[in-house]
């Protein structure tokens, strides 16, 4: 019999000799040049790059509007304004999140209810959604988690029922597609990021599309300070601030790049399915490991690839797989810890235990490398590590 390798955190040696990150943005010439043209034009701030990059972002989604922002929770800060979220109202949200998805809510003095996900894609239950709705709930924010879209319809329906907004955060989906049409054109309101993990990148920055020329007017609104006329549209010196806003404001050398890497947007969603349909073939092999659930109707974005791990096949808990992991030089992660489990939401009377699946998904969960620039050695890498370090583990 041969003996078993070494984990590397047991002084074994390593599958791979660096780090694999999680997630990484990819910058090419072309980038560059476009962002050295802005730095020489006449706007830095936001200009003729801005509108540019709106209409095509706009385009790009099927979306009649889009509005550019500093960030993708400065995106969803606008959108809870703008659909009229304010104090002694409620929005309901996942707990499995970036905080950001529920603190738009705190930020306009509301306050945030958490409905539990469905077991298999961990996107919000609409039953747990429409059993959370009271007189007071103002809008549900609905997290396309990983990159595969929410159950829409299902959620559109329930807020049309009850007269409250829905917001879609499409941070994660970007590309996605729900019953053929492209995420952006789905919701009435749909935030982006457009963070340097996310599929395509400014530095820091946010998109915002929408089918309704008025809230489209009350977003540019809100992103520069309240105020009514943007700057570089002014033909004297008169304006007015008609409303409490933000210097949300995105770049002109920022939108130079935006708009630089929305022209491969289609290439990097289609490389990042390539790898998730590699590792989910991979994995049908490890009887420990539960692949994602991608489901037929819709196509997900993978903005992440999230396994969960089945723990009564293994000796240890999630924190030491994920220990042997990082020792073998994979950069996994976990995404994410339930909001309500924060100190911040905990001070506001949030309890552990309320979101059996979204708590249960969170203690068994790992997210894998994905990201354009890796090579199918990569995955490999990452299919041979899981491979070492649950074989290790194993009852
Ligand atoms: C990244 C992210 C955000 C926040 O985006 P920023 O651009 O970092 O402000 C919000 N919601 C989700 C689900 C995210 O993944």
């Amino acid at each position: 019999m041969t003996a078993k390798p070494a984990l590397a955190i047991d002084g074994g040696r390593p599958v791979r000799p660096a780090m694999l990150p999680y997630g990484r943005h990819r910058v090419d010439q072309a980038d560059v040049d476009a962002v050295v043209t802005a730095l020489h034009s006449d706007w830095l701030t936001t200009g003729p790059a801005v509108d540019e990059f709106e209409v095509g972002f706009a385009k790009a989604v099927g979306a009649p509007y889009a509005v550019a922002v500093s960030s993708g929770t400065a995106a969803l800060h606008a959108t809870a304004f703008a659909a009229g979220v304010g104090p002694g109202d409620e929005v309901i949200t996942t707990p499995l999140t970036f905080a950001a998805s529920a603190n738009c809510a705190l930020y306009l003095g509301a306050t945030v209810v958490f409905a539990d996900v469905r077991p298999d894609t961990l996107n919000l239950d609409p039953a747990r959604v429409e059993a959370s709705i009271t007189t007071r709930t103002r809008a549900i924010v609905t997290v396309d988690y990983t990159g595969q879209p929410s159950d829409l319809d299902e959620l559109a329906a329930i807020g049309a029922r009850h007269s409250v907004s829905l917001i879609e955060d499409a941070s994660h989906s970007l590309g996605a597609t729900y019953h053929a049409r492209p995420v952006g054109s789905l919701a009435r309101l749909t935030t982006f990021s457009l963070h340097p993990v996310k599929h395509i990148t400014t530095g820091e920055g946010g998109m915002i599309t929408t089918d309704d020329p008025d809230l489209a007017a009350r977003l540019r609104t809100f992103r520069n300070h309240g105020i009514t006329r943007e700057h570089h549209r002014r033909e004297d010196w008169r304006y007015d601030m008609a409303e409490l806003g933000y210097n949300y404001r995105l770049s002109d050398i920022q939108a130079a790049l935006g708009l630089s890497q929305l022209e491969r947007l289609g290439d990097l969603i289609a490389r990042r399915r390539q790898i998730a349909a590699r590792y989910t073939r991979a994995f049908a092999a490890l009887p420990e490991i539960e692949v994602p659930v991608a489901l037929p109707d819709r196509e997900a974005a993978w903005h992440l690839y999230v396994v969960r791990l089945r723990l009564e096949g293994l000796r240890v808990g999630r924190t030491e797989v994920f220990r042997a992991l990082r020792g073998e030089n994979i950069g996994v992660n976990v995404h994410y810890i339930p909001v309500p489990w924060h100190s911040y939401y905990e001070r506001l009377g949030f309890r552990r235990g309320g979101w059996p699946v979204a708590e249960d998904a969170y203690e068994r969960m790992l997210s894998l490398p994905i990201f354009p620039a890796m090579t199918d050695a990569d995955v490999d890498d990452v299919v041979h590590a899981m491979d070492k370090v649950l074989g290790h583990y194993r009852r």
